[in-house]
């Protein structure tokens, strides 16, 4: 048996190159070729994980199904290999040192001196071969965030240096994505920037084996050969990330500058034949040939920044391919929304979905949107918060209780339609410690759900507080919205639909979480299929 390669993919020059989707892009391409792959995004900053950030500094939080709260990188990894991922492939810097700090208190480094090197890299490395071990994946991609030359991501660098080392080139290879910036003035693509970060790499003792150069314009053979030359690689080894209008266009690319192939050949790999991407192809040409096109209205609190919805967002995508279906999707801010304008910011839409979210901070809005997607019979899609505000709305405007509202945003309200879960009223800590990962559900048959799913059992996830309150769900059903799954070990409502409506879904869980490009998520799909008939 072959033993299990490890490919880091590290950053320079700047942020947001994409590397994980240069990871997810090569996972797929071997994948692609029948190889069982992973990924795995290390973090270098110092919170535990991402659950208790704020999306405006890390974008979403994902959620896998064994209830880790996650960087969104995950999501990529997921919806581009239709596989799970778990805790185990989003390691930070907190959960690092957290773990070497407890260790030493139990009295495990017997009197040492406790040292980034070896200790804190050991933990490191042990994360990473933890991952690899048991021989289960031929190859663990690691996403190392940040940018190389950060103080905080040494430790990981050298932890890769060291893993260099002892496994050797055949076992551990380095990728490095950095920046080829165009300068408009003199029309030249500059190659000192590459220069610099390898330089970088090299002086913190890693050799990269193959760079990918980002750029806004074809890179010629000269180029690439100056680069391969001043950075100490192989001629073929100098890949070409030009920018494209989708991120599911990059396995093709990555597959046409022969990525895989290199890879495969410096690991000592069998590369004969090709990764076969035909549904994959099916897919992107759905997306970029729409027949048809529908507006949806996302109505949220982050929507400065889309990355703080990109589950959603790319759920979107999917459903629409499968719908031969542009989605237009019109962010609109919750804060923004209120009695008098209401009608005048969501008319003309096709559909409308109310995110997720925290705190009373624009509820007002979200309430409102609901109501006039019920009102007006436009698809609803509510989203955890989103059902909860569809809840509220249909208590206050149709069962006539005007107080109505989530003990979350009024504590004291006469009618806490949405209440805190009975095993989250002890807990005062915030990190990890909600409702996470994936519960399942039973579906009522014979509804728009069960039409969706075509199920009868599902398995969503989690990531919330509070619930609908089951006192009240009979005078809810007796005036038209109903339960349509339930969590059949504790009875939790866990969707609310209106049957009499065109489509109006309301859902506890995220079901953005799980969608991939090869299996879009049927409520995202029927959603999308309802706004367009
Ligand atoms: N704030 C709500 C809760 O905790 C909803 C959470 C969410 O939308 N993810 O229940």
């Amino acid at each position: 048996m072959i033993p299990t390669k490890y490919i880091f993919i590290t950053g320079g020059v700047t942020s947001s190159l994409g590397k994980g989707i240069i990871s997810a892009s090569l996972a797929k391409l071997l994948q692609a070729r029948g190889y069982v792959v992973t990924i795995q995004k290390l973090d270098p900053y110092i919170n535990v994980d991402p659950g208790t950030l704020n999306p405006y500094e890390h974008g979403e939080c994902y959620v896998t199904e064994d209830g880790a709260e996650t960087d969104l990188d995950l999501g990529h990894y997921e919806r581009f290999l239709g596989v799970t991922t778990s805790q185990a492939n989003n390691v930070t810097t907190g959960r690092i040192y957290q773990s070497v700090i407890n260790k030493e208190r139990r009295g495990d480094y017997l009197g040492k001196t406790v040292q980034v090197i070896p200790h804190i890299t050991d933990e490191i490395k042990r994360r990473i071969k933890l991952l690899g071990g048991r021989n289960k994946y031929d190859f663990v991609i690691t996403e190392i965030g940040g940018t190389v030359g950060d103080i905080e991501s040494l430790p990981y660098v050298e932890a890769v240096r060291q893993l260099k080392w002892e496994m050797g080139d055949q076992n551990v290879l380095n990728i490095h994505l950095t920046l080829v910036p165009y300068l408009k003035a003199s029309g030249e693509l500059k190659t000192k920037p590459t220069q610099h970060s390898v330089k970088m790499l090299l002086e913190n003792g890693v050799q990269p084996n193959i760079l990918v150069l980002r750029t806004e314009h074809e890179l010629g053979d000269d180029l690439r050969r100056k680069v391969a030359l001043f950075c100490n690689v192989d001629a073929d080894s100098v890949i070409q990330s030009i920018d494209v209008s989708t991120i599911y266009e990059v396995p093709i690319l990555m597959q046409k500058e022969k990525l895989d192939i290199t890879v495969l050949k410096k690991l000592g790999m069998d590369y004969s034949g090709t990764a076969e991407l035909e549904s994959w192809n099916k897919f992107l040409k759905r997306l970029q040939n729409p027949k048809f096109h529908s507006k949806v209205a996302l109505v949220g609190k982050y929507v400065e920044l889309p990355d703080a919805y990109i589950s959603i967002n790319e759920s979107l995508k999917h459903a629409g391919a499968m719908n031969d279906c542009r989605v237009e999707v019109n962010f609109i801010h919750s804060e923004d929304i209120d009695e008098h304008n209401y009608i005048d910011l969501l008319k003309g839409h096709d559909g409308i979905l109310v995110a997720p979210g925290f705190g009373d901070r624009g509820i007002d809005g979200k309430i409102l949107a609901a109501r006039y997607a019920r009102e007006n019979n436009v698809p609803f899609f509510g989203i955890c918060l989103g059902l909860q505000c569809a809840v509220i709305e249909f208590a206050r405007d149709v069962l006539g209780l005007e107080k109505a509202h989530s003990t979350e945003m009024a504590l004291k309200t006469p009618d806490p339609v949405i209440d805190l879960m009975e095993e989250q009223k002890g807990v005062t800590e915030k990190g990890g410690t909600m409702r996470l990962g994936a519960y399942p559900c039973i579906l009522k048959d014979g509804t728009h759900t069960s039409e969706a799913y075509n199920l009868h059992e599902i398995n969503e996830r989690h990531r919330h507080r509070y619930e609908f309150n089951n006192k009240y769900l009979e005078a809810f059903e007796k005036a038209g919205m109903i339960s349509t799954g339930v969590n059949p070990d504790t009875s939790l409502v866990e969707i609310m639909e209106i049957p009499s409506h065109k489509w109006f879904i309301g859902v506890q869980f995220h079901p953005e979480y799980s969608s991939t490009v090869l299996k879009p998520h049927p409520l995202f799909v029927n959603f999308i299929k309802s706004t367009i008939c």
